[in-house]
């Protein structure tokens, strides 16, 4: 009789252990395993002995001719009766009077029916798999998911037998189990294989009542499969699957044992057939619910030989084992979780009420554009971070240490997270306002020092008012960090700061020498208005007169006016940068700096001698200094004594050459030319070429230069052109009709004397 029994041993694991795990050194016996091999024991350890179990039940040499089933489901559903029935295996079943849990971890069994038929269905090894039971939590759900994804991932079929009434139910049809499995098989054993092993899943429906057809029972179930596969997180490259991919499915529904047993055991012999059937006809289909197809297709062998199967099998196992994914926390952690859950939002109160409004006030400054240091920052974040950790460490520590240390991380991040970013606000306003105080206070300085005749020191104002600044900084930064935690550095901000604080005084110094450069040129153009003005002035004394010389001081030569005026500019320009100079390098000007400035006083202060010129020159101005240069030499003799003129007098004669003289200063004034040379003054080279270091910025306010800026078409005889033809020759004009005016008045006081 093969008929399944309730065996008695069951309810003793320990008894069992002793039966079926020959102690070393004794030759195992089939007797040992009567009841088959326990893979995998409650204490999740692998069976060493699952090869030699093999040997003794002749699979070792059979290489791919064997299968692999196992079964799935919840608590006493009557999974190894089923077995037992199918491949007169001898698991343990729950006798009827004691409801307890009887099978403990994985047992393997090799189908025992058909001893005498040389079919391959002689080869079929059976796992049976303690059952799973979805209203239990806590630890034994590790061992639930473990297990199953055990039997996915090695069986060929994976019977998954359910009451009818779990079908549609989630929970009570383990779904949320098989979900697990599923996600995690991918990850572990699909993902990176190369081709796509497949399985059978197939369906046990038990004590089905017959009222709902099978098809609406298998609908629901492929809905609920197609359900979860959707929901579950799937490898890269996997995200498009589908569940088909992986799966076949078959259904089957059984009688209930109890009521109807002569049906029960009609409908269970006729499954079993399904299971010896050999794959003549290997049809792939991925619903089996012909029931005459075989179970056992090609496709789904995992092709390890025989030989090579409890290694694999213990390879598998290991990597379950192993991976974290499947842990399930214990009750005590769930509590633990929760309860730090809650207390953590609990401590989180107080600190909210003090963080917050600080968080708002400096958001609010942030958005006007106004940052602030915050005065009372540092101490209320260090007084809060305090807090609100002793809170928690109070309230939670008793509970499971693990998940409290986890916690208390947690919290901690979150709490820092917002107590640093208040931290880098402040530093941010620190920054801030420091740099515009140090760039004000040095403006301040300066323009205090301007009042009292310029006399300051630049570069002392700049290094007392940066350490006041970095003083500043360094205080703010320290006010606001907070102990205990690793972040709150402003080293790294400080360096920033720094930089910023050389950016902003390389700012100030430019601005600086600008001013002095304004100064200097100021300087330049009220000597040059004094000194070529006088040199125009001795234009008017021709010779003798009231500007007459003084005795033994050799008279101007009209000829060489410009060589007198080049050398007055050249050497006050060279009094100028020499000021300039000095005063730059006072305040650490770079020589490069320095360059750039001379350059520029020398263009600018060519613009100022121009300009002079040109006013010089002006109608009026010149027309004036002609006549009395004319007068000077018609009315006043070689001793510088007035004429008195007499009939007598060559009149005629004397102005004559009193006008041509001064006629022959119009060629002469119209060009900046010197004498000793013959030549334009050399404007270029004194200038010379533009410092490397100029920038864009020093050139936008310079006018150009004739001559010296090649670009402006502009020749440097054009630029020292005074006095454009046109002008010259209406000057000449306007200076013989004055002069004619001259000649009649002193005609006439000749005539006068006479008549006198
Ligand atoms: P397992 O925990 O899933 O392996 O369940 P067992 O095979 O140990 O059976 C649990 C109990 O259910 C036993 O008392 C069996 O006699 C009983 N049982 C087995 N099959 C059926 C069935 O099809 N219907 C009903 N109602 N009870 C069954
Ligand atoms: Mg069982």
């Amino acid at each position: 009789d093969r008929r399944p029994t309730a065996i008695k041993h069951h309810t003793s694991p320990s008894l069992m252990m002793n039966s079926h795990f020959a102690p070393v050194g004794e030759s195992p016996s089939r007797e040992q395993y009567e009841h088959g091999i326990q893979v995998i024991d409650e204490d999740k350890e692998f069976n060493q002995n699952l090869s030699t179990y093999l040997n003794l039940e002749k699979i070792i040499p059979v290489g791919f001719n064997y299968h692999l089933i196992s079964v799935f489901g919840s608590q006493s559903t009557g999974k190894s009766t089923l077995l037992n029935y199918l491949f007169g295996t001898e698991f343990g079943v729950m006798s009827e009077r004691e409801r307890r849990q009887t099978t403990k971890g994985i047992w393997m069994s090799k189908n025992k029916r058909d001893k005498e038929a040389k079919s391959m269905a002689e080869n079929i090894l059976v796992m049976d798999v303690e059952g799973t039971d979805g209203r239990e939590r806590g630890e034994d759900q590790d061992f639930e998911r473990k297990s199953a994804l055990f039997a996915l991932a090695t069986s060929e079929v994976l019977i998954v037998n359910l009451w009818e009434h779990q079908v549609g139910l989630y929970q009570g049809a383990n779904m949320g189990l098989l979900k697990t499995v599923f996600e995690v098989n991918l990850q572990l054993f699909i993902k990176d294989s190369k081709s796509i092993p497949k399985s059978l899943l197939f369906f046990v429906i038990r004590d089905h009542l017959g009222t709902t057809p099978l098809s609406n029972l298998r609908n629901t179930l492929l809905q609920d499969l197609a359900r979860i596969w959707s929901t579950l997180s799937k490898p890269s490259g996997l995200e498009n699957s589908r569940i088909e991919d992986y799966f076949d499915f078959a259904f089957v529904a059984l009688p209930h044992k109890i009521l109807q047993p002569e049906k029960f055991e009609e409908e269970v012999e006729k499954l079993s057939t399904r299971f010896r059937k050999g794959y003549n006809d290997p049809k792939t289909t991925g619903l089996l619910d012909d029931e005459s197809l075989p179970v056992f297709l090609p496709q789904y062998h995992r092709r390890i030989p025989a030989d090579g199967f409890s290694v694999y099998a213990e390879g598998i196992w290991d990597q379950i084992v192993n991976n974290k994914d499947l842990d399930l926390p214990t009750q005590q952690e769930l509590l633990a979780q929760f309860r730090c859950d809650e207390i953590s939002r609990e401590v989180l109160v107080a600190f909210d009420e003090t963080i917050s409004p600080l968080e708002e006030k400096q958001t609010h400054d942030i958005t006007i554009g106004k940052p602030t240091v915050l005065p009372e920052l540092g101490a209320a974040m260090n007084a809060a971070r305090l807090a609100v950790m002793k809170d928690f460490e109070t309230n939670a520590s008793r509970y499971h240490k693990g998940v409290y240390t986890r916690k208390r991380a947690e919290l901690e991040s979150k709490v820092d997270v917002r107590l640093k970013a208040l931290f880098q606000k402040q530093l941010h306003a620190a920054h801030k306002s420091g740099v515009d105080m140090f760039s004000d206070s040095v403006s301040t300085a300066v323009k205090s020092g301007q009042k009292k005749g310029n006399n300051y020191d630049f570069a002392q104002i700049v290094e007392s008012e940066k350490a006041k600044a970095l003083a500043k900084f360094e205080a703010d930064g320290k006010a606001v960090l907070v102990e205990g935690a690793p972040w709150s550095t402003y080293e790294q901000e400080l360096v920033l700061y720094r930089k910023k604080l050389e950016e902003v005084s390389s700012r100030l110094r430019k601005e600086e020498m600008r001013r002095l450069a304004t100064r200097v040129e100021r300087w330049v153009r009220s000597r040059l208005g004094e000194s070529v003005g006088l040199e125009f002035n001795k234009l008017g004394t021709g010779r003798g007169g009231s500007g007459a010389p003084e005795v033994g001081e050799k008279p101007p030569s009209e000829k060489d006016l410009w060589d007198r005026i080049w050398t007055v500019f050249t050497e006050t320009v060279a009094d100028a940068e020499g000021r300039f100079t000095d005063r730059a390098r006072s305040f650490d000007a770079s020589p490069e700096e320095v360059d750039v400035g001379l350059w520029r006083l020398r263009r600018k202060s060519w613009g100022v001698l121009s300009a002079k010129v040109d006013e010089e020159v002006m109608e009026g101005n010149i027309l004036l200094k002609l006549r009395e240069n004319f007068e000077d030499k018609f009315r006043y003799d070689e001793h510088g004594v007035p004429r008195i003129w007499r009939p007598t007098d060559d009149i005629e004669g004397m102005y004559t050459k009193a006008r041509e003289s001064t006629i022959a200063l119009i060629p002469l004034l119209a060009q900046f030319k010197l004498a000793r040379t013959s030549a334009p003054p050399p404007l270029d080279a004194w200038i010379g070429s533009p410092p490397l270091s100029v920038s864009p910025a020093d050139e936008e306010d310079l006018a150009p230069i004739g001559g010296v800026d090649e670009d402006e078409g502009k020749s440097l005889e054009e630029e020292m052109t005074v006095l454009s033809d046109y002008k010259q020759q209406d000057l000449l004009v306007r200076f013989k009709k004055t002069a004619d005016g001259v000649y009649v008045e002193a005609k006439r006081s000749a005539i006068g004397g006479m008549t006198q």
